[in-house]
């Protein structure tokens, strides 16, 4: 990062070199002719002209900036090559080099070595064009009587050819030297340009000689004339240089298009010294979270790139541009433009109108940059959490179930699955505190993967529920031979500070060559229930015992008299304000009053009624039982929508929408009274028909929420496609939060849920300090057992009356500043009891 300085060393040599020969060979050239000057008495009068006419062409110049140096152009072609045919060689170097001077001190030039350069091209150029013109057999026409057009011309043509390339050629290396580009290039770019402006002004010489063969009055004429042809050759100048910025910003803001932070800083650096004619140019940004970095440019080669506070110094005058939105959130940093020398250096109305556009081109790509980057980290952190159990780090079911079946599809040998759950977990929670339940959890976890061999994998299904997949087994005995030692790691007490506590634990084993590792958990979770019921360690699955089958197979068989006769029940659990406890929605939960089964949950029915094809009835049934109840709290004063789940089905079906406006309708419902919850699920991501149904839906006015967010593979990816309204953070997050580690997944959710302004509810809220630290982050909403559990809706109604729309206290005082835990004061007010005093209705 060493090349600051040396390229602007270099630079310096090579501008030595050039200028330290034309300064030498002007003043030669002057000193010259200031020896014979005396042989020409009469041409002081021509001196004098001449130098009067190149100071008044310097008020004439238009000037164009090439990075720090500004140049002029000056009609000076058309006087010099006169000037070399009318006065003798003394008075016309002497007369060039003290116009040239003059004119630099007339336009203000302060810099000696810019001011010597100018003076001595134009003498070097002004000796070519004479000694060209002499070359031909020209002599000046002020010395001699006999004029004769024809004479002239060759020797004018002559001078104006000299002056011309020395002019172009010396410029243009000098141009070359400050920018870095080739010499040939730079004097092609302008080529045709340059050929028409000085044959222009070579006209004008021309004229001028012809005018004067007539009369020498016809001179008054050059002045005009001069000025025209100037004024359009600036004109067309300005216009090509306009069109050339245009289109390198439009590459620029182009190139910007790139999501890749890099790629926008990199480009932003060379493009703005080429654009602006910069000698270097810098990004200093300060990302909200990340580190500033500073990126510089010398146009060619990227100079630095890392820490602001390490580049190395850099000199020159700085133009520094504040890198802020329109919309006012926070500055980014900022872009320096740097120029050589101590300046100033001013910027043309187009350049600066140039620059504010560059600029806001850049914040916009410096922030998309920085989303994406944000998005991506997101996803990652989804995509760990959804294949991880939070507290133990262990592999979650989803993570096992896909590594399981990759085994069954790739593998020969025999796959074992292993269900442990440790017996009397709970009374170790209820008497220690979740805290030490957790460390046993912890230690659970590192037997079981400290005796598990390679290809096993350990997962945790929550709870104290954990799971083996036995790789390549040799043979299906062998994993019941696993699950003993397996078990018998879990045998010495684990020390908790000052307590030993023994884990017993039961087992289920099922081992199977293929199928799905969903029939396998299914066995192996049947094999567990007949361990825990016969008091047994290890139970090994057995299809005589196996009931599930018929179970479901009759469940099946009844569905449709069970949706005739209204088996089905909705029950309602509350969805409350976090901070003031009070209700402002209700999810549908659905209850199955089975005959003889008794209450089934959804988990037992929703399968079956999704294969049955009688899954519209049941919507439609479940719909209208919600519906009912929000018009009868609705009655009652209390204006809270209600939440329906949706099988992920019927977003298959086309008609769904349709289904749905007719029960609103037929109910008077208004559609912004009903949120329609989706899990996430292959099909949400895929299909198109579900885009169609969703958006029928959202087009009613209907919300939707996205439920169980985090613990899908694609929740960021869903929620890109799917506009929901609301996101609902899966119970397991919640109920893995502990005071130390509020879990990487509920915190970005709430981050997330905020950022794209959706309402965050967080499912299974347990206790009052899982409440406490969800509202400190910042989630609005919740609901879970510490609230109410799912009732019926008219006893929620009643509990709407009696606290008039509050199921807990408010978490802190009204106007309180400080947020302060008042979970140990605070009285639950727990359903079925009596609510506090305060809040009883007087009526
Ligand atoms: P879900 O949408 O995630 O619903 C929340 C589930 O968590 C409910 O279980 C609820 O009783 C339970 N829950 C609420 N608070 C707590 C808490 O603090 N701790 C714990 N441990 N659990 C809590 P439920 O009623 O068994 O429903 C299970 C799932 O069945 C629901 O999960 C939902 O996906 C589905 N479901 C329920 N009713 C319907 C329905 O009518 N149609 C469809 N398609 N699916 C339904
Ligand atoms: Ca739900
Ligand atoms: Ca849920």
């Amino acid at each position: 990062m060493q090349k600051t300085p040396r390229t602007d060393d270099a630079t310096n040599r090579r501008l030595w070199r050039l200028v330290g020969p034309v300064v030498v060979g002007g003043s030669a050239a002057v000193l010259t002719a200031l020896s014979s000057f005396a042989e020409h008495p009469t041409a002081v009068a021509g001196l004098a002209v001449l130098a009067i006419v190149l100071v008044g062409n310097g008020f004439a110049v238009i000037d164009v900036r090439i990075r720090s140096v500004s140049d002029g152009i000056v009609p000076t072609t058309a006087v010099i090559t006169l000037a070399a045919v009318f006065l003798p060689a003394p008075a016309m170097i002497l007369g060039t080099a003290c116009g040239a001077f003059l004119s630099q001190l007339s336009r203000r030039a302060t810099d000696p070595m810019k001011i010597g350069f100018n003076v001595g091209k134009d003498t070097i150029g002004a000796t070519a064009a004479i000694a060209a013109a002499s070359a031909v057999g020209t002599s000046p026409i002020l010395l001699d009587t006999t004029f004769s057009v024809f004479a002239v011309i060759p020797g004018l043509f002559a001078a104006f050819v000299a002056y011309m390339l020395v002019d172009e050629i010396v410029s243009h290396a000098l141009f070359s030297i400050i920018t870095g580009k080739p010499f040939r290039q730079l004097i092609l770019a302008q080529v045709d340009f340059t050929i028409i402006t000085r044959l222009g002004l070579f006209a004008v010489a021309l004229a001028t000689v012809l005018a004067y063969g007539i009369s020498e009055w016809l001179l008054l004429v050059l002045p005009p004339l001069v000025s025209a042809i100037h004024l359009a050759a600036a004109n067309q100048l300005r216009t090509r240089q306009g069109n050339e910025a245009w289109q390198r910003l439009a590459e620029a803001t182009d190139e910007f298009n790139s999501v890749d932070e890099t790629a926008v800083l990199y480009a932003a650096v060379r493009r703005a010294t080429d654009i602006f004619s910069t000698d270097q140019a810098e990004v200093e940004i300060h990302p909200p979270s990340g580190e500033s970095r500073l990126v510089r440019s010398n146009g060619s080669e990227i100079l630095y790139d890392g820490p602001p506070g390490e580049a190395p110094a850099a000199e020159g005058y700085l133009i520094p541009i504040a890198l802020e939105s329109y919309r006012g959130d926070g500055d980014l940093g900022q872009l320096r433009l740097r120029f050589r020398g101590s300046g100033p250096v001013r910027f043309t109305e187009r350049e600066q109108y140039t620059l504010r556009t560059f600029t806001a081109a850049l914040c916009t790509a410096i922030r998309n940059a920085a989303t994406f980057a944000e998005t991506q980290r997101l996803a990652d952190s989804h995509a760990r959490a959804a294949a991880q159990d939070p507290l133990t780090r262990l592999a979650n079911r989803r993570r096992l179930q896909q590594y399981g079946n990759d085994i069954l599809a790739g593998q020969a040998g025999v796959v074992g699955v292993l269900l442990i759950d440790l017996n009397h977990f709970k009374e170790v929670n209820d008497t220690l505190g979740h805290a030490e339940g957790d460390r046993v959890l912890l230690a659970v976890a590192e037997r079981l993967t400290a005796a598990a061999r390679p290809g096993d994998l350990v997962a945790r299904f929550g709870g104290d529920e954990f799971a083996v997949l036995l790789a390549g087994l040799s043979a299906p005995a062998i994993a019941e031979l696993r699950a003993h030692a397996m078990l018998d790691a879990l045998g010495p007490p684990i020390e908790l500070d000052d307590m030993r506590i023994s884990v017993e634990a039961s087992c289920g084993v099922t081992t199977g060559t293929g199928g799905s590792v969903g029939e396998l958990l299914r066995r192996a979770d049947i094999a567990l229930y007949q361990a825990k019921q016969d008091g047994q360690r290890v139970v090994v699955y057995a299809q005589a015992r196996d009931t599930a089958d018929v179970n479901s197979l009759t469940l099946g068989g009844d569905l449709a008299r069970a949706i005739s006769e209204h088996q089905f029940i909705v029950h309602f659990q509350p969805i409350v304000d976090l901070a003031s406890g009070r209700v402002i929605a209700a999810e549908a939960l659905t209850r199955w009053q089975h005959p003889d089964q008794g209450p089934l949950s959804p988990d037992r029915f929703l399968g079956a009624i999704e294969r049955s094809g009688q899954l519209a009835a049941f919507a439609d049934a479940v719909l209208d039982q919600a519906l009912i109840a929000v018009t009868d709290w609705a009655d009652a004063g209390h204006q809270i929508p209600v939440a329906v789940n949706v099988s992920p089905r019927s977003l298959l079906d086309p008609s769904f929408p349709d289904a749905v406006a007719r029960r609103l309708s037929a109910r008077g419902v208004p559609a912004s009274a009903l949120v329609i919850e989706l899990t996430e699920s292959v099909t949400l991501s895929k299909l198109e028909v579900v885009d169609e149904v969703l958006a029928a839906l959202r087009d009613q006015g209907i919300r939707l929420a996205l439920d169980d967010f985090g613990t899908g593979f694609s929740s960021l990816a869903t929620l890109a496609r799917v506009p929901v309204d609301e996101l609902k953070i899966d119970r397991s997050f919640v109920s893995a939060m502990n005071a130390s580690a509020p879990g990487a997944v509920v915190r970005s959710t709430i981050d997330l849920g905020r950022s794209l302004d959706l309402l965050v509810v967080a499912e299974g809220v347990e206790r009052e300090d899982q409440r406490q630290q969800l509202w400190e982050l910042g989630c609005p909403a919740g609901q879970g057992h510490l609230f109410a559990r799912a009732m019926p809706a008219d006893r929620l109604l009643a509990h709407l009356n009696r606290g008039e729309g509050h199921l807990a206290d408010p978490l802190h005082d009204t106007g309180a500043v400080i947020r302060m835990s008042r979970s140990r004061r605070a009285r639950r007010m727990s359903l079925g009891a009596e609510p506090p005093p305060g809040r009883e209705k007087s009526t």
